[in-house]
C-alpha cells in the first residue's frame, strides 16, 4: 500500500454540437445565424439554444452581441437552464472518501458512479494525506501508522467467518463482511469517480465549493475541472478565474464581467 496516492482527474467526455443539424433547422425555418465573435462548439451550442426561445436570428432579430456577451448576457439575466444543454463526463481518482462525501452533495444536473466498498476488495486501497501533515514529520508518522493499522485490521474483518448467517446467499454474505470490514477505513481512504455535470451544475458547484480556504481538496478539484470546461466553453465559464489565493493549490473565483 502507498500511504498516499496521486490526484487525477480524466476527461472522459466534453460537449459535442452538430452544427450542420442546427443550420438544416434554420434552413427549413429560412433563418439565417449571423455569428458574432469566435466561439467554441459548446459555446456556440448555447448561444443558438438561447436564440431559438426567441427565433432571434438574422439580420434585424439579432442585436450586436458576439457569443461571449450573448453568454454573459443569458447568464446576468439568470436564463440559466440554456447552460444545462453542454455536459462533461470526468473520472476523478486520488481523493478522499471525505471529499467524495461532500461532492455527491450536488444533486441538480450532477450524475456519480462511485467505487463500492461493499462490492470492491479494499485490501490495497491507498490514502490521502492532507498536504499540511506531510510537512510535520511525527504527526505524518502517527497518520500514517493509523491508517496502516485500520487497513490491517479491515484485512482481518474482511476474513471474518460468520458461519450460517440466517438465510444469506453467498453473495450477501460477501456484501455483509465487506460492510463490517470497511467500517473500519477513515475518511482519508482514497476513492474513484465518475461524474457528469452540465455547465449550469459546475457553474453552481465552483460558486460554492472553488474558494474554501479551509478545503484544500475541493478546491484543487475546483481548480482542475475549471481548466477542463474553459478549454471547451470559455465563454460559459467567463466569469471564472483560477487564483493563487491560500496556499500552493490555489483556488477558483468568480470575478465581475
Ligand atoms: C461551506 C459549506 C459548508 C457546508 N456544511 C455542511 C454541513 O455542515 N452539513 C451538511 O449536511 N451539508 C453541508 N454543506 C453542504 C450543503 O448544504 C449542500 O448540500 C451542498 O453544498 C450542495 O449544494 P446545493 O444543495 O446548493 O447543490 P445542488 O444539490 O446541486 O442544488 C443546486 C441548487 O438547486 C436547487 N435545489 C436543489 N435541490 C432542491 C430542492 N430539493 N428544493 C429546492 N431547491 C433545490 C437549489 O437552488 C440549489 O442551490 C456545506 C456546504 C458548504 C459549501
Amino acid at each position: 500500500m502507498k500511504a498516499s496516492e496521486k490526484f487525477n482527474l480524466y476527461t472522459l467526455s466534453r460537449p459535442s454540437f452538430d452544427e450542420e443539424a442546427f443550420e438544416r433547422f434554420l434552413l427549413d425555418n429560412d433563418s439565417n445565424w449571423i455569428k458574432k465573435g469566435s466561439s467554441t462548439h459548446a459555446d456556440r451550442l448555447l448561444e443558438g439554444a438561447g436564440r431559438l426561445c426567441y427565433m432571434a436570428f438574422g439580420k434585424g432579430a439579432q442585436s450586436e452581441r458576439d457569443n461571449n456577451q450573448y453568454i454573459g448576457n443569458l447568464i446576468d439575466k439568470g436564463h440559466e437552464s440554456v447552460l444545462e444543454h453542454i455536459s462533461w463526463t470526468f473520472l476523478i481518482t486520488g481523493v478522499s472518501r471525505a471529499f467524495t462525501h461532500q461532492l455527491v452533495r450536488h444533486r441538480a444536473g450532477f450524475s456519480f458512479s462511485q467505487l463500492s466498498q461493499q462490492y470492491h476488495d479494499e485490501s490495497n486501497t491507498n490514502f490521502i494525506e492532507p498536504n499540511e501533515l506531510k510537512n510535520i514529520p511525527e504527526l505524518h508518522k502517527e497518520w500514517e501508522k493509523l491508517v496502516q493499522n485500520s487497513l490491517s485490521f479491515y484485512k482481518k474483518l474482511a476474513q471474518l467467518d460468520l458461519g450460517s448467517v440466517g438465510t444469506l446467499e453467498v453473495r450477501e454474505k460477501k456484501r455483509l463482511i465487506r460492510s463490517i470490514a470497511r467500517s473500519v477505513l477513515p475518511n482519508a481512504t482514497s476513492s474513484k469517480i465518475v461524474v457528469t455535470a452540465n455547465a449550469r451544475a459546475i457553474r453552481h458547484f465552483l460558486l460554492m465549493r472553488g474558494n474554501i480556504g479551509g478545503d484544500p481538496e475541493m478546491r484543487m478539484v475546483s481548480r482542475a475541472i475549471l481548466k477542463e470546461v474553459k478549454l471547451d466553453a470559455p465563454a460559459t465559464f467567463q466569469d471564472f478565474e483560477l487564483s493563487d489565493d491560500y496556499d500552493s493549490i490555489g483556488s477558483v473565483v468568480k470575478v465581475s464581467k
